[in-house]
């Protein structure tokens, strides 16, 4: 429901201190900012895009992995965004595919998605502003102290006693001058930024059935003759929608590219418009080439930007590494379980247990105090990040930073001083396993 008081009580009109200040509305940002306010901390979240959800959003349903566990709910956040989801009805969500990597996922029209984030953060009692970037930061010191959050020249520094940084690319933390790492370690490869787009009029039983029977061989031979053609190719990876008709193609983004970096403004431009020419020549290729469920489909529309998988991560306290994730280490300091295997573009396998554990010491930035960083910007290798890291366990990092960013506020903490099992003990009492 609409409130008339809506500006009053979550839109913030001017400059203000507040106990905790999230940037990056993904899902670790939405993990964090419901995870503080509902702490009863006073929580802004910042989002430089026009609606909420990150990747989620902007990339049309794709299935959220790991939003649940097979027996059950996952507790806290999670369990409160699917059990608003599925009150909607089907026309909001339906469960997705499984396999070793997605799993225990919802698809999610993004619509819905948008407004189940707005309604819980409203409940929560946080504050919000989109189309606010931040685009710097002000400092005492090592201390963070502000972020300056920008819409057309009207410029606000919000000040804040502790701060979550979640948007992906670890802007606040660069700003801040925390050390950071980006990319595959031996070579700097990123994983791919996609344009997601959606297809309209399929047969979905005869295209599943084509593309499955043979893991999409003969669907890559259509391509690769496609591609001599001259037509702009890619991989592509397809996902039933929660419209009958619809599904959506997860993409590898225009390969000629080469190594597209989303933190630069030439790369994310390339990375646009090459993507809008994958989605369009997909369509001219699937009719004149007639495959099987595709011959009379429609592009319905791409994603609401390219979605990037991949840029600066932190080097923090602690750095999660593939051999971590791989034998699903112990920590004494656990505030996260991510779960599924290990999904880089350049490599897939499984967890030894099926999931890693994440230590609160890889929320840490170095050199920079009062801030906490969670989300695909958090401190791993490229290995240790890509292991589980679908967006249900990116939203349980975030919560647990927003947890603590909470404490912290409240006790006029510093979270490198924060003891870890004080994050423990309330993400228990949420239900959260650990
Ligand atoms: C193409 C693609 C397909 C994927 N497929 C799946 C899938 O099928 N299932 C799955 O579970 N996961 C999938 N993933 C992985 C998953 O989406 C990401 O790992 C996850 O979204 C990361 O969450 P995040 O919150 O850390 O970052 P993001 O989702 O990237 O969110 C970051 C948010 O911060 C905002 N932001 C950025 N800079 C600023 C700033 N300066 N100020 C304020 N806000 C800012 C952004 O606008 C965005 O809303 C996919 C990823 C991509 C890119």
């Amino acid at each position: 429901m609409l409130k008339d008081s809506l500006m009053e009580e979550h839109i913030p009109a001017r400059a203000g201190h507040f106990d905790v200040i999230v940037a990056g509305a993904g899902p670790a940002g939405l993990g964090a900012a419901l995870a503080a306010a509902q702490q009863g901390a006073r929580t802004l979240l910042l989002e430089a895009k026009a609606s909420m959800g990150g990747v989620a959003y902007a990339a049309l349903w794709m299935p959220f992995n790991r939003i649940q566990l097979r027996n059950g709910s996952r507790g806290g956040v999670h369990g409160q965004m699917v059990a608003r989801l599925t009150s909607y009805g089907s026309v909001a969500c339906r469960p997705g595919k499984r396999n070793m990597i997605d799993g225990d996922n919802l698809d999610i029209h993004p619509e819905y998605l948008k407004l189940a984030a707005f309604e819980l953060l409203e409940e929560a009692g946080c504050m919000y502003l989109v189309h606010s970037p931040v685009t710097g930061v002000t400092m005492e010191g090592p201390d963070l102290k502000g972020v300056i959050a920008n819409y057309k020249g009207e410029t606000h520094t919000f000040t804040a006693d502790a701060f979550v940084d979640a948007t992906g690319d670890g802007d606040l933390a660069f700003q801040a001058g925390a050390p950071m790492a980006k990319g595959r370690e031996e070579d700097g490869f990123l994983m791919r930024i996609s344009l997601v787009f959606a297809l309209a009029n399929v047969d979905e039983e005869r295209f599943f059935s084509y593309w499955e029977q043979d893991n999409g061989t003969q669907l890559k031979r259509v391509i690769a003759q496609a591609e001599q053609e001259g037509y702009c190719t890619s991989w592509y990876v397809f996902d039933r929608t929660t419209l009958p008709r619809v599904i959506s193609v997860n993409n590898g983004g225009p390969l000629q590219l080469g190594n597209l970096d989303g933190t630069r403004a030439q790369h994310i431009s390339a990375a646009e418009r090459g993507g809008l020419q994958v989605a369009l020549d997909f369509v001219k290729i699937a009719r004149e080439k007639s495959i099987p469920g595709l011959e009379e489909c429609f592009l319905m529309r791409t994603g609401a930007s390219a979605a990037v998988r991949e840029t600066r991560r932190i080097v923090g306290e602690y750095v999660l590494t593939e051999e971590d994730a791989r034998e699903g280490k112990e920590f004494p300091d656990t505030i996260a379980r991510k779960y599924g295997g290990f999904d880089s573009n350049y490599f897939h396998g499984p967890m030894d247990k099926g999931y890693c554990n994440y230590p609160y010491r890889a929320l840490l930035p170095q050199q920079v105090e009062h801030l906490l960083v969670a989300g695909r910007c958090g401190s791993a290798t490229h290995l240790g990040h890509a292991a589980g890291k679908s967006m249900g366990n990116m939203m349980a990092l975030g919560q647990a930073a927003g947890i603590a960013a909470a404490i912290c506020a409240a006790e006029g903490l510093a979270p490198r001083a924060l003891d870890a099992s004080r994050v423990q003990a309330q993400l228990r009492t949420m239900g959260v396993e650990l």
